[in-house]
């Protein structure tokens, strides 16, 4: 019952009376505005569809959620806070940006960017590890991505390869704010005490976060606690991984992975590259304050002269290769 349709900049309709009396009214999408096509996925709350909006023609995926199964589940809350997330993160690139919501009897309805590439687990999957070339790129993508959003005081805490969504192009668009922090916008001009965002209550849920184990920060497994730097340790283990072609800390239980996490016990694969090996060992630091920064990492040697910003977004992916050593 909290949920209100937004997003509906969808602009104005001038009508015309038969007085010839002007007026100008608001027009909101609404699920006939689409034609509904193949299931893209399946998510355990969720169904995925390419959707085509009948006026433009121009082609969304459009995520579908039944508000008893919601209900039944109490997910009411993580579905607001992926709204509420989504709404905040609407100019980036590298950010699935939500377009419209609706809801009609049985469901809401979130209109998304296409992503037609797919995960990039699933690429990378396909190739096995990526080359130095790939992992600079779909690194720098992905650091700025969550650069932007931790600008916005948006914490992720859920990153891995299968939230990296992949667009047309092959360019990163990251997904999956259900499990996000918002924290008060830095750009919010209001003092502090009249802009919370999601304070205490929100803790609760780190308490019981169960993201996917591997990706999981150290202090969140023993502070219970999230901040901007479990993203970049987050970051640390994909850029592993897309060299590596598995994650740093793997067991065969998610209590032997939390075990290796809070031990930092991984190891580099022989001929391992030396300055991603080095990022990657400041990114895997166990104190969040001693881990390194977006902008350390901006500058690190891995990404010597790599762009960032504008002229990221505007670089051609390069082609996939994995990565070969020596
Ligand atoms: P769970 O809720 O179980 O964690 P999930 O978060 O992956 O699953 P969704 O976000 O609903 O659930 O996504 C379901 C599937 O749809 C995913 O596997 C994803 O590959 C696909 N998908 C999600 N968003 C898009 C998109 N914008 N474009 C293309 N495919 C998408």
């Amino acid at each position: 019952e909290e949920w209100k349709d937004r997003g509906a900049a969808v602009g104005v309709r001038r009508e015309v009376d038969a007085d010839g009396r002007v007026t100008m009214k608001p027009v909101k999408k609404g699920v006939r505005d689409f034609t509904f096509g193949r299931i893209l996925g399946e998510g355990s709350y969720s169904t995925v569809y390419l959707a085509t909006d009948r006026q433009t023609l121009r082609e969304y995926a459009v995520k579908v959620l039944e508000k008893k199964h919601i209900i039944k589940e109490k997910k009411i809350k993580y579905v607001n806070i992926e709204k509420n997330t989504l709404n905040r993160l609407t100019e980036h690139p590298g950010i699935v940006r939500l377009y419209y919501t609706f809801q009609d009897e049985t469901s809401l309805y979130y209109v998304l960017d296409l992503c037609t590439g797919g995960e990039l687990l699933g690429v990378l999957k396909k190739t096995g590890t990526f080359d130095v070339e790939c992992t600079r790129f779909y690194g720098a993508q992905i650091l700025d991505a969550i650069d932007y959003m931790h600008s916005r005081g948006v914490i992720h805490r859920d990153l891995k390869p299968e939230n990296v969504l992949l667009d047309e192009q092959m360019h990163v668009k990251i997904t999956d704010f259900g499990t996000a922090k918002l924290l008060r916008d830095p750009r919010d001009p209001r003092p502090p005490e009249e802009t919370p965002g999601q304070g205490g209550e929100d803790d609760e849920r780190a308490a019981s976060f169960v993201g996917t184990a591997e990706y999981v920060s150290p202090e969140l497994l023993t502070e219970k606690s999230a901040s901007t730097a479990s993203d970049i340790w987050a970051f640390g283990c994909i850029v592993y991984q897309l060299l590596a072609g598995r994650p740093p800390f793997k067991a065969g239980t998610e209590y032997l992975t939390f075990q290796k996490i809070v031990k930092l016990e991984y190891e580099f694969p022989p001929g391992f590259p030396s300055a991603a090996r080095d990022l990657v060992e400041r990114c895997l630091v166990l104190d969040p304050a001693q881990r390194f920064t977006v902008e350390h990492i901006k500058k690190h040697e891995f990404f010597a002269g790599h762009p960032f910003g504008k002229d990221l977004w505007r670089m051609k992916a390069p082609r996939l290769k994995p990565y070969v050593p020596g």
